[in-house]
């Protein structure tokens, strides 16, 4: 009735209000954690899939909050994207994360590159060289020790500047991935312009193997088309001995998941035989 409908639409505003009024509140308080130094790193192990070794950390942040607790990234990158302060978040965690990887390196402990996440944000603000310069410089990390992750999605909008900012990381020895990959519409032909060392092939796909055909077809193309063009291709989210024996099958050359290592504030670097140059 008539009445019902006002209800509910009456309902749906104070739902509405009360929606915006927490994220309001989720924003300001990110603000304020950001400013007071609240945002940590965590390290997930990359291995090498024949010999398990260790080979890379994906730094992966975490918000150290002073009552909440420990937030997930799910909870508060999408914050953190819609209120622009991405960008700050994301050097936050880039400063960070080529600190302790050097600390670790100092104690004797070459844990491999440090692959650290970027947001579209900051190819759009052209200070990516910047920041990285500073990060590297300040920490003493050298930059063969760092590795960016950026989405498919991100990467198919940067425009010339852009391909140029990438073109001289790479050139100082910064290798880059494509994070989530598969998810996205990339051609052939663009992977090629990229100055692109790594494909991660993303979760979902990762998550059916090996019993769903459509999720095999993708991760057999990925790992083919990886190959002909000369780039590395981790597999992100394994959990299960089928998937990694699938992977390794399949020729992929490197992994990421629960089956080794969840992330945590120090990985157990003790629990993995190392070799690599980093
Ligand atoms: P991502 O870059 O795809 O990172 C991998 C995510 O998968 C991480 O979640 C990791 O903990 C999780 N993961 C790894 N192995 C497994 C597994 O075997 N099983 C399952 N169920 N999950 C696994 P996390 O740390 O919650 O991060 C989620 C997402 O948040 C990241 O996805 C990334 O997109 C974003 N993120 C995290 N840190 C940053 C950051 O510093 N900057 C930006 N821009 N995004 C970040
Ligand atoms: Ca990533
Ligand atoms: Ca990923
Ligand atoms: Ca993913």
């Amino acid at each position: 009735s008539k009445r019902d409908g006002g209800q509910q639409h009456c309902f749906y505003n104070e739902e509405m209000a009360r929606l915006a009024l927490s994220r309001i509140r989720l924003e300001a308080d990110l603000r304020r954690g950001l400013n007071q130094d609240e945002l940590t790193v965590y390290f997930q192990p990359k291995v090498d899939l024949v010999t398990g070794a260790l080979v890379s950390l994906e730094a992966l942040a975490r918000w150290c909050h002073p009552r909440k607790g420990m937030i997930a990234p799910a909870e508060f990158i999408p914050v953190a994207e819609a209120c622009h302060l991405i960008a700050e978040l994301g050097e936050q965690v880039l400063r960070k994360a080529c600190h302790q990887v050097q600390r670790w390196r100092l104690e004797g402990i070459y844990c491999g590159r440090v692959a650290v996440n970027v947001a579209a944000a900051q190819l759009r603000h052209n200070r990516l060289c910047a920041s990285v310069a500073a990060a590297l410089q300040e920490s003493g990390l050298p930059p063969g020790c760092l590795c960016l992750e950026i989405t498919e999605t991100s990467l198919m909008q940067i425009d010339h500047q852009v391909l140029q900012e990438l073109q001289t990381l790479r050139g100082w020895g910064v290798t880059l991935a494509i994070d989530d990959f598969g998810t996205g519409y990339s051609s052939l032909a663009y992977l090629k312009r990229l100055p692109i060392t790594t494909l991660k092939l993303d979760k979902s796909f990762v998550d059916d193997l090996p019993s769903d055909d459509n999720s095999v077809a993708i991760t057999r193309a990925v790992i083919g088309m990886a190959r002909a063009l000369g780039l590395r291709v981790v597999a992100e989210g394994v959990e299960n001995a089928a998937q990694r024996d699938f992977l390794l099958e399949a020729g992929a050359t490197q992994a990421q998941g629960y089956l080794w290592a969840r992330p945590a504030p120090r990985p157990d670097f003790a629990a993995f035989a190392i070799h690599c140059r980093c």
